[in-house]
This record gives C-alpha cells, sequence and structure tokens, in this order.
C-alpha cells in the first residue's frame, strides 16, 4: 500500500519521504530494498521546490521536517498528515 502524504498546509506544496539509515543518514529508494545498516524514513519538503514556504528546508541541509526518524512510512505520514489543520 502506498502511504499518501498531504500537501503543505503552508503552502499546497509537495511532501516526499525521505529513506534513511538507522542514524539517520540519507539513502536512495533502493536502499529500501536491502537496508543492511537499518531503515528509517522522515519528511522531506524542498526549499527550492517551495520558495516562500515557512517550513521547508534546503535540499543540502537534506530538506527534512523536523529531526525525528520513523520506523515506516506509514508513521512519517501520521505524523506529517497530522499537522493539517
Ligand atoms: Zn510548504
Amino acid at each position: 500500500m502506498k502511504e499518501y502524504l498531504k500537501p503543505c498546509p503552508f503552502c499546497g506544496g509537495e511532501a516526499k519521504f525521505g529513506v534513511t539509515d538507522h542514524e539517520g543518514n540519507d539513502r536512495d529508494d533502493e536502499y529500501e530494498n536491502d537496508p543492511w545498516s537499518g531503515l528509517a524514513f522522515r519528511i522531506l519538503h524542498i526549499h527550492e521546490e517551495n520558495e516562500g514556504c515557512p517550513i521547508a528546508n534546503y535540499e543540502i541541509d537534506g530538506a527534512a521536517i523536523g529531526v525525528y526518524l520513523y520506523d515506516s512510512r506509514k508513521e512519517a505520514a501520521e505524523a506529517w498528515n497530522k499537522r493539517q489543520g
């Protein structure tokens, strides 16, 4: 099942899943198929794609929203979608 991320409540822009290892190092999507160093997820909202958004972060900084790592896409999606008013 594909988890759904709602649009950003501030700018209406797109939020994405970021794949990381258990230490929060960024990994690409393929890593998810062979997560040899642990697997976690976070929400990305990229400033370059959503200019003017108060919560977007620069891609060079990882673009992650918050510092939390989630065990699954579902958890990450629930945390993000909960932000909606
Ligand atoms: Zn936004």
